[in-house]
């Protein structure tokens, strides 16, 4: 049967593809981003004893006050700004709900949404649901002088328009894993005073920041707090992506209309991981200790990959690494990711995925995305594997 779609030129996602293939391939799955390790037993505990203490039934609409209370708390400490825990911050089913529900809500028809490329795959199909039309603004891809992706932010000024309603940023970058500068809030702060635009910031790896360096997150500053949707995600800062359990903050005005569209999308989300994550966060350590975790890991692939005929690129954050792969094979990336999984069996994400048109050779960079946030021994074999090629 023919429906018409809401989703025009949307398949499955890249992600399920790629694992798919993976496992009908039994390759090593370096490919969407999830652990393959358990979370900390404690955590598990805890879920256990609040399903044992009876948190089984409806929790309220914008998630138990204990965890809003929790996520104010980590919020303030870490950036500064103090979200009210009752208007300002809502719990949310995974990051995606909370995108979804924040584009939905801030943007109407007719509108404008700027989004830089390569962008997570979420954002574009969301923002043509809402009626708007998303404009592009590409990085600038590495190049001889400079190893990483970059952004302009006077491209992004320049694709202001009138009827530009919203940016979406993702810091630290998946795919890329740059983060912003504080000079990059600079220039966003810029932005925002001469246009009026709103923010929706990703900021689903904010732990996973390398280097001793602090995340920057939008509400560090008052001025982009003040008209910016910021969310995260428990899934990559407690290795439980499976539970879908994230959060957003923002001004009251905002999550008052987000609310709204959440209270009649699933209402509420799982009451028993909300306990036991409220309870797991009172300890900081958690979070902290998350970076240093992840920065081990990225030295382990990298070292790895430095020893085979791929080039990894360092990332800044997140639990993903670029590495190029032109000494090896002039495929388009598509084709090559497809290939590494089938032949030798390591699955990875095409970079071009993350681009609006991925077969075009402005999206074919010769780079493919490897997530590290696995076993010590997983990333041992894919790099003996690799060494092969
Ligand atoms: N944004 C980005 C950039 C991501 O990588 C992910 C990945 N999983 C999400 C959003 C979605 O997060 P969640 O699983 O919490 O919905
Ligand atoms: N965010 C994950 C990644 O980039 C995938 C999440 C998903 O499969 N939807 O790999």
């Amino acid at each position: 049967m023919e429906l018409p779609t809401r989703m025009p030129g949307v398949g499955t996602t890249i992600f399920t593809v790629m694992s798919q293939l993976a496992t009908e391939h039994q390759a090593i799955n370096l490919g969407q981003g999830f652990p393959d390790y358990n979370p900390d037993p404690l955590l598990l505990d805890e879920v256990n004893k609040a399903m044992q203490e009876g948190h089984n039934q409806y929790p309220p609409m914008p998630g138990i006050p204990l965890l809003r209370e929790g996520i104010r708390e980590k919020v303030k400490t870490l950036y500064g700004h103090d979200y009210n825990s009752d208007t300002e911050i809502t719990v949310m089913a995974g990051a995606s709900e909370a995108l979804m529900m924040s584009i939905m809500a801030l943007v109407h028809p007719g509108d404008e949404v700027i989004v830089i490329e390569p962008f997570y795959d979420l954002y574009n199909p969301v923002i043509a649901l809402a009626g708007a039309t998303p404009v592009i603004v590409p990085m600038q891809a590495p190049d001889a002088a400079h190893a990483t992706y970059r952004v302009d932010w006077q491209r992004v000024r320049d694709a202001i328009t009138p009827r530009t309603r919203a940016l979406i940023l993702n810091f630290p970058h998946n795919p890329t894993g740059i983060n912003l500068t504080e000079a990059d809030l600079d220039a966003l702060e810029r932005i925002v005073e001469e246009t009026g635009i709103f923010l929706i910031s990703d900021e689903v790896y904010e732990h996973i920041v390398f280097d001793g360096k602090q995340h920057q997150s939008l509400c560090r500053r008052k001025s982009l707090a003040e008209k910016s949707v910021v969310i995260s995600s428990f899934g990559k800062t407690y290795h439980v992506t499976g539970w879908k359990i994230g959060y957003c903050c923002a001004p009251a005005a905002i999550t008052a209309e987000i609310r709204k569209l959440h209270q009649f999308n699933v209402f509420t989300v799982v009451s028993p991981m909300q306990w036991a994550l409220a309870r797991f966060m009172a300890n900081p350590q958690h979070h902290l200790d998350l970076a240093g975790f992840y920065q081990t890991k990225q030295d382990r692939l990298f070292n790895g990959l430095a020893n085979t005929r791929f080039k990894p690129v360092k990332s800044a954050g997140t639990f993903f690494l670029l590495a190029d792969y032109s000494e090896i094979s002039d495929m388009p990336e598509a084709e090559f990711a497809k290939w590494l999984t089938i032949e030798h069996g390591v699955g990875v994400i095409p970079l071009s995925a993350f681009y609006r048109d991925p077969a075009a050779p402005e999206a074919n960079h010769g780079l493919v995305r490897f997530c590290f946030a696995k076993k010590d021994a997983t990333l041992d074999q894919a790099i003996e594997r690799l060494s092969k090629l």
